[in-house]
């Protein structure tokens, strides 16, 4: 089953299932999931086949910090493993969440997620330069006292506190792009690229190696968006729309902005490389690969976003 409307990959932020400090339990992410899910029903019951990809950052740190505390008595989870986890995890979310509102709503559809892998480059500057935020946001001296103590990298994440922070290497290839093609073909809704895909290598006969860093979910997601052909790319964020000059007395929030616009923000460091930076840069990359339209906005405009009345919205020309 095709919608009339074709593909849209729909990409929900990690931090966006954390609507505030004081809900951070699985209950209460799971609550922000059934929350957004109830848009994405909505695109679907328009006529929209809809892939969804998802975010991490917090969730991969929570699993990586009880991994920490267990130090001594349960062996560690590695990055990809914790990736892994959270692939099932919040895909089970999202599954069970759109269930549900498919059965409220008596829409005969299913959804499935995907574990994903996706390739990327042994040789890539980010292994030598960590960006990726992950983890719950910390006062200044824990976080220097967990960077001494664990060797981690800590840094002031986009003026929310200071995180830890991981390579983020660039996504190069989805191993199960021709499975999620199938699956969203015949009309399920695929989760997939979840926390922006597990980092895989290929070795010298082939085989997959895992890898301990975080793929930015925004890029895996562009990805997967160009290589689907989808005609939209909505990601789903915190905030409704992208601003210039952001937090400062400058700021200007912006509704249209086109290939060349976006190219020359990114290119005057407009936007911060852990958060904001890599949303335009997956826009940029979902562009040039020959997509539609491109989206920014946050769960509750997501449909007025898509009928051209909010968010910050990205196009070819
Ligand atoms: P997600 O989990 O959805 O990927 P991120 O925290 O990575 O969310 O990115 C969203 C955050 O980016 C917003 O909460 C905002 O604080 C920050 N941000 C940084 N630069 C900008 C900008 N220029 N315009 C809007 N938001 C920005
Ligand atoms: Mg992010």
């Amino acid at each position: 089953m095709s919608d009339e409307k074709g593909t849209i990959v729909v990409a929900v932020g990690g931090n966006s299932l954390i609507v505030s400090e004081d809900r951070q339990t699985i209950p209460d992410q799971y609550e922000a999931a059934v929350q957004t899910v109830k848009h994405i029903v909505n695109m679907i019951a328009s006529g929209w086949n809809v892939v969804i990809t998802h975010g991490s950052g917090p969730q991969v740190g929570f699993i990586m910090r009880r991994s920490e505390l267990s130090i001594g008595e349960i062996a560690p989870v590695p990055m990809d493993y914790a990736d892994a986890d959270i692939q099932g995890a919040v895909g089970y979310m999202f599954q069970r969440a759109l269930h549900n509102e498919f059965i409220k709503r008596n829409i005969k559809r299913s959804a499935i997620a995907v574990v994903t892998q996706v390739l990327v480059d042994a040789n890539d500057p980010a292994f030598a330069n960590p960006t990726k935020p992950i983890g719950p946001q910390l006062d200044r001296p824990t976080a220097e006292k967990r960077a001494a103590k664990l060797g981690w990298v800590v840094r002031e994440d986009a003026g929310r506190g200071w995180r830890r922070v991981v390579p983020s290497p660039r996504p190069q290839k989805i191993f199960e792009l021709d499975q999620i093609r199938l699956l969203s073909d015949a009309g399920v809704v695929v989760i997939a690229c979840g926390g922006g895909g597990i980092p895989v290598l290929e070795n010298e006969k082939k085989y997959l190696v895992g890898v301990e860093a975080v793929i930015d979910k925004d890029l895996a997601s562009a990805l997967l968006a160009a290589k689907l052909g989808a005609g939209k790319f909505i990601i789903s964020t915190d905030v409704e729309k992208v601003a210039l000059d952001y937090g400062t007395p400058d700021q200007r929030w912006l509704d249209e902005v086109n290939l060349d616009d976006a190219k020359r923000y990114l290119a005057e460091d407009q936007f911060d490389a852990g958060s904001m930076g890599p949303k335009v840069e997956a826009m940029v990359h979902y562009l040039e690969q020959g997509g539609g339209e491109g989206v920014i906005t946050n769960p509750q405009n997501l449909d007025r976003a898509l009928d051209g009345q909010s968010g910050t919205r990205f196009s070819q020309f």
